[in-house]
């Protein structure tokens, strides 16, 4: 239980004016050294302060029976304890008043007392003034005075005032049938009024559906209706327009008797923070989407940009009529064979063909013909050759070049005698109605360790020469370049 007990300063701790006045008499009375006169004392002090005064007898069994207790404590505590012992209070207010009274006739002087109030419904805080005195007789007496230091509507007041929030008591006036008809307020602190769009008003007594806009909301007073009838809490968010304002309001909603108690609070802040970061969440996610269209688009262009590249490289390498490897291509990739070969010590062969009296063809069927013929001669080396071992590329013309990798020069001689046969059998088709037997010379040359391209396709372009001379239609082996270079 909450108290305080002060010896000093007393004037100046105490609340109610009279506590001064009769404690200044008390003084006036007292005698060097010996206590108060009680008869003197309680005869002054009774006509002008009786109806805020107790005065207490000890019983001798460290209790405190009462022999005056004035009208106006009556007022507040609700009955008069005349007669009765202080034991007869609630158990710590009986604690605490026995030990004060005891300490102020121990010390022989005044006593200031301030305790909370367990047993009275208005009062939150007493304060007392406890004076010992002495009857002629010898026996004891205390003179209090007891006054509400604070009452509980004044806490509750400073509540409903201080509070942020708006808070709102309604009462239900109900027909005969027990349908709700109105609801009164019965308390409204200011922040209810400045929320509800009314500053200036007093809501008390006024109709809740008419004063608080809110209520006005059908969906919003039938669910303060079913609080009410199933004594039910609920909690709901609503917004209106307010002098052009949009207000945001959390009300709480509680069963208070046959009514209702609001608590307003106002999120307006709150919504429109949680609004602008939605609205943000929103863009964001369509400026991802945008920038993944646009990063799909980029991606599909840069894979078309490739794939044109890729066409234009493979139109740079090839032959135009034939698809085969253009001399230029063909010359690059046996290089870098030639080198890898090297690095690897394997065998590389190089074959030339060159087909015979060609102008034979050009000059008999037309150049269209000779187009043809040479076409088919390319599909006809691609089938034989064509994987990722060999080269087939058009030196220019009627003339071939086929590099062999991992080959030795009887491997080439083979294959090159398989081109032979492959002509032997097989006519080139130029038309639907035409198809030409041809012939062709070869000159197939192995490559040395550390011989250059150019030596290999001089050596095979020498063999191929002879097989020309030899009479056509034949395979030339090429020479050793060392013969080469001394024939030279
Ligand atoms: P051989 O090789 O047996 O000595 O006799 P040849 O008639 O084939 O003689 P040569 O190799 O010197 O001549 C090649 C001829 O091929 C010359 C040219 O008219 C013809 N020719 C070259 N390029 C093309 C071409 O792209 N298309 C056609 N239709 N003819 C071509
Ligand atoms: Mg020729
Ligand atoms: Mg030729």
């Amino acid at each position: 239980m909450y108290y305080e007990v002060h010896s000093e300063n007393i004037a100046a701790r105490s609340h109610a004016p009279q506590i001064a006045k009769i404690l200044r008499r008390f003084v006036s009375h007292g005698r060097e050294g010996a206590p108060v006169a009680y008869e003197e004392f309680a005869a002054e002090v009774l006509p002008l302060f009786g109806e805020d005064l107790m005065i207490l007898e000890p019983t001798g069994d460290s209790d405190y029976r009462w022999l005056h207790f004035g009208r106006e404590i009556v007022r507040y505590s609700g009955a008069t304890r005349l007669g009765q012992r202080v034991s007869g209070m609630r158990p710590q207010v009986a604690r605490f008043t026995i030990c004060s009274l005891d300490q102020a006739l121990a010390e022989d002087r005044p006593l200031y007392t301030v305790h909370r109030s367990s047993g009275t419904v208005r009062v939150a805080l007493w304060e007392r003034l406890l004076l010992p005195t002495i009857a002629q007789d010898g026996r004891r007496f205390v003179v209090a005075f007891s006054r509400p230091l604070q009452f509980r509507e004044d806490l509750l007041n400073a509540v409903l005032e201080t509070s942020p929030s708006g808070i709102v008591a309604l009462r239900a006036i109900r027909d005969d049938l027990g349908g709700i008809e109105q609801v009164v307020i019965v308390t409204a602190n200011q922040r209810a009024a400045d929320l509800s769009g009314r500053p200036d008003t007093d809501l008390l007594d006024t109709d809740g559906r008419e004063s608080l806009p809110f209520l006005s909301d059908p969906s919003i007073w039938q669910r303060c209706v079913h609080a009410m009838n199933l004594q039910r809490s609920d909690m709901l968010e609503t917004s209106f327009t307010q002098q052009g304002r949009t207000l945001w309001l959390r009300i709480a909603i509680a069963p208070l008797g046959d009514g209702l108690l609001l608590t307003l609070t106002d999120i307006t802040d709150l919504t429109v923070a949680n609004q602008t970061l939605q609205l943000r969440a929103a863009t964001l996610a369509l400026e991802i989407g945008r920038e993944r269209a646009t990063r799909r688009a980029l991606s599909e262009e840069i894979g078309q940009r490739e794939e044109r590249e890729r066409e234009l490289r493979r139109l740079a390498e090839t032959d135009p009529l034939t698809a085969l490897l253009n001399r230029r291509s063909f010359t690059e990739k046996a290089n870098a064979a030639i080198a890898a070969s090297e690095a690897d010590d394997t065998d590389v062969a190089l074959i030339i063909v060159d087909l015979d009296h060609f102008k034979q063809v050009n000059d008999s069927y037309g150049h269209p013909a000779g187009d043809a013929v040479i076409r088919a001669f390319a599909d006809l080396l691609l089938g034989q050759f064509r994987n990722e071992h060999n080269l087939v590329g058009r030196f220019g013309g009627e003339e071939f070049g086929i590099l062999l990798k991992d080959c030795d020069l009887g491997s080439a001689a083979a294959s090159a005698r398989q081109i032979q046969d492959a002509l032997l059998t097989r006519a080139m088709p130029v038309s639907e109605t035409l198809a030409l037997h041809v012939t062709a010379s070869l000159g197939i040359a192995a490559r040395y360790p550390g011989e250059t391209l150019a030596s290999l396709t001089a050596r095979a372009d020498q063999a191929l020469y002879r097989a020309k001379n030899e009479g056509r239609n034949r395979l030339g082996i090429a020479a050793p370049p060392e013969a080469i270079a001394a024939a030279a």
